[in-house]
């Protein structure tokens, strides 16, 4: 009879283990206090305005063993970094109005802690005499509502060794053009990446930087899904949502014109290797990973 008891008890127990880890399954708000179970209906799915919505484009995981394409999840975006190069290989976030506030960027870069044992942790001085900037993916001013959202954008997972005036002139002018769209009304998702290995910083051609420690990518790309801001964003892609992405050579002789970089998503998937946007329908990627943005 006892065993019994506990047979049944088992499935229960497991129920409210799996609740515990995530908040949305369970609520306290009954009477008693007790948590009041509700049993899954559908599949989990990524909430609205996840940094992962319209996919993880080289398919990055939490294993340690997966050192070239490890996933990290900061909370205001997603990176998959690569041990070996030293840097992200590309990162991941959405952009909306409630990412506006008032913190002044706080300019902490430094190591990011929560790198497995034992990987090299680039850190705030691994970029100095470079010829290199610090040059964000997520940058800096995306991410100003708390210190704690403006910090992140700081650790050195986030951050790649850009050609000053790349990341000055045509990069820094796209991201202010981001804001404008933001303000306009539209809500973002952005991915943006390093690829290739070789630039030209003010010191000179590099293939990498911080005795051979972190490499010097080619390119610089971003892609930006334009969405007017609403919800359920997955759906809302269709084959006429306008999508703006660059490729941008890692050399110090850009133009400050962001528009004369724009190429299609193909062709960044192409160079990469990755399938960007791969959350959306094949027939919505097909129509808009072709088009150039020409607005
Ligand atoms: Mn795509
Ligand atoms: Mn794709």
């Amino acid at each position: 009879m006892l065993k019994r008891f506990y047979l049944f008890l088992l499935p229960l127990t497991i129920i409210v283990a799996a609740c515990e880890k995530d908040n949305t399954l369970v609520s306290s708000t009954n009477p008693v206090g007790n948590y009041v179970i509700i049993p899954p209906v559908a599949p989990p799915t990524e909430a609205t305005d996840s940094t992962l919505l319209m996919g993880n484009p080289s398919n990055a995981t939490t294993n340690v063993a997966d050192f070239s394409n490890y996933l990290i999840k900061e909370g205001y975006y997603s990176v998959s970094y690569s041990r070996d190069l030293g840097r992200p290989n590309w990162c991941s976030w959405h952009l909306g109005s409630t990412d506006y506030g008032s913190v002044p960027r706080q300019d902490n870069f430094r190591a990011n802690p929560a790198l497995p044992d034992g990987w090299y942790r680039v850190d705030n001085l691994s970029y100095s005499n470079s010829g290199f900037d610090r040059g964000h993916l997520c940058p800096s001013q995306d991410r100003t509502t708390s210190i704690e959202a403006n910090s992140s954008t700081f650790l050195m997972t986030n951050i790649v060794p850009q050609a000053p005036q790349c990341n000055q002139l045509p990069w820094a002018n796209l991201e202010s053009y981001c804001k404008q769209l933001v303000q306009a009304g539209n809500e973002l998702y952005i991915i943006a990446g390093a690829h290739g290995e070789g630039g030209t910083g003010t010191s000179g051609d590099a293939m990498s930087i911080d005795n051979g420690r972190v490499s010097v990518p080619k390119n610089l790309w971003k892609v930006i899904v334009v969405l007017k801001d609403s919800s359920d964003d997955l759906r809302r892609v269709k084959s006429s949502t306008r999508v703006i992405s660059v490729m941008m050579p890692n050399v110090n002789s850009l133009n400050t014109d962001w528009k004369s970089y724009r190429v299609s998503v193909d062709s960044i998937e192409r160079a990469t290797e990755y399938d960007l946007l791969s959350k959306l329908p094949t027939q919505t990627q097909t129509v808009i990973e072709a088009r150039v943005d020409n607005q």
